[in-house]
């Protein structure tokens, strides 16, 4: 899928023109209907802006609340609803306004309205802008289940405007890093030392460095799932830090970003326990942490609740548990034979006593 990466939403409508093989149309010559879809926080930061520069004549609002609880089958049906009573056609477009419940949510209303319509994402989150706007996955959850309803559903494009980072909460934008730095260790070293070096640019969000990072890293995740889109393969090592992730998220009730870091700091650890890589590397990781305010340690549970947790992962497959671990510069391998012992031991020394 086409992503297009901006600093404001001016160019939106010569994006969707050029997808089009058109020019100069207005939205409405190209789809009879459009509806955004977009949650509460989206609504009062971010909307108006963006709705003004899409002047659209024909165009209907539906605002979720914001949170993961909109992921459900409820706020599904009731989209659906709406867009029958707006009277959206199989030539009618759906944009998403948002993160990842958004995104997620939005995506597989329209995979399932009249059997599919098109639409296009604009990811208002980092972890939307890196992550979750590509690769066409789509979903909700089922009660405490998550992502277990959906769809693979490509959207005619992505469209990022990493202004609109500006306005996320800091908590938010810590969330989304997390993955930045996956990126780096599960693709791209030299980019760890890029994030190394402009740290304080990304966190004071200038534009510049936002465009590099995002760029960067939806460009590996775009590459990675082209290559292998129904995760059979090479799509295993974005679970880089998540399958010990995992663990802590569930039990701690923390985002999952910090979750994410601590995940990839017991990755860490095990690889340099079992001589996959050096001190220095590892160093290299605690470093890049400590720059950009990402926990390694938690709170709370049990090794061994840890571990059972991270044995219920969906992405588990014969009971073994998938390990992604750092091997080199830049890059990770899949482990799945390594004893409980050595995991427990690892968990345990992320905890903070
Ligand atoms: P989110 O969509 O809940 O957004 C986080 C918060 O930021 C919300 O409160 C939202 O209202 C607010 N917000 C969004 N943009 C804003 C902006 N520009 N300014 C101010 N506030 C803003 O969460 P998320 O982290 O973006 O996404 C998480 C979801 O993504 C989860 O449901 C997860 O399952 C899904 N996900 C999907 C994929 C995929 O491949 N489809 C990958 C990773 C995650
Ligand atoms: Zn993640």
């Amino acid at each position: 899928c086409s992503i297009f990466i901006d600093e404001s939403y001016r160019n939106f409508t010569k994006a969707l023109n050029l997808i089009n093989n058109t020019t100069d149309k207005n939205i409405n010559e190209i789809y009879d209907r459009v509806l955004v879809i977009s949650d509460e926080n989206v609504y009062k930061t971010q909307l108006n802006k963006f709705i003004d520069l899409l002047n659209a004549k024909f165009v209907s609002e539906y605002i979720v609340p914001a949170g993961e609880e909109s992921k459900c089958i409820d706020t599904f049906e009731k989209i659906l609803e709406h867009g029958l009573k707006a009277g959206l056609t199989r030539k009618s477009l759906i944009i998403a306004v948002g993160g990842g419940v958004v995104g997620d949510l939005s995506g597989y209303v329209a995979a399932s309205y009249m059997r599919g319509i098109d639409f296009v994402q604009v990811p208002t989150t980092l972890l939307a802008q890196v992550d979750s706007s590509i690769g066409g996955k789509t979903g909700i959850n089922l009660g405490t289940y998550k992502n277990v309803v959906g769809a693979f559903y490509q959207p005619q494009f992505t469209f990022i405007n990493v202004s609109a980072l500006r306005t996320l909460p800091d908590s938010e934008f810590r969330n989304g890093m997390s993955e930045v730095v996956k990126y780096g260790f599960i693709y791209d070293y030299e980019f760890i030392n890029y994030l190394l070096e402009n740290s304080e640019d990304i966190l004071d969000k200038r534009d510049s460095a936002l465009r590099y990072i995002v760029k960067k890293c939806a460009e590996i995740k775009a590459h990675v799932v082209e290559v292998d889109e129904k995760e059979g393969g090479l799509r295993k090592i974005l679970n880089f830090g998540h399958t010990f992730g995992h663990g802590v998220e569930k039990l701690c009730h923390i985002p999952h970003g910090e979750a994410v870091s601590i995940g990839m700091n017991m990755a860490f650890k095990l690889s340099l326990k079992i001589n996959l890589i050096n001190q220095e590397y590892y160093d290299k990781f605690l470093q890049i942490c400590k720059k950009l305010n990402l926990p390694i340690e938690f709170e709370g549970p049990s090794e061994e609740e840890v571990l059972s947790i991270m044995k219920t992962d969906k992405k588990n497959s014969f009971s073994k548990i998938n390990m992604i671990l750092p091997t080199e510069h830049g890059k990770v391998g899949l482990f799945n034979d390594i004893d409980d012992e050595t995991i427990l031991e690892i968990i345990k020394e992320c905890k903070n006593a």
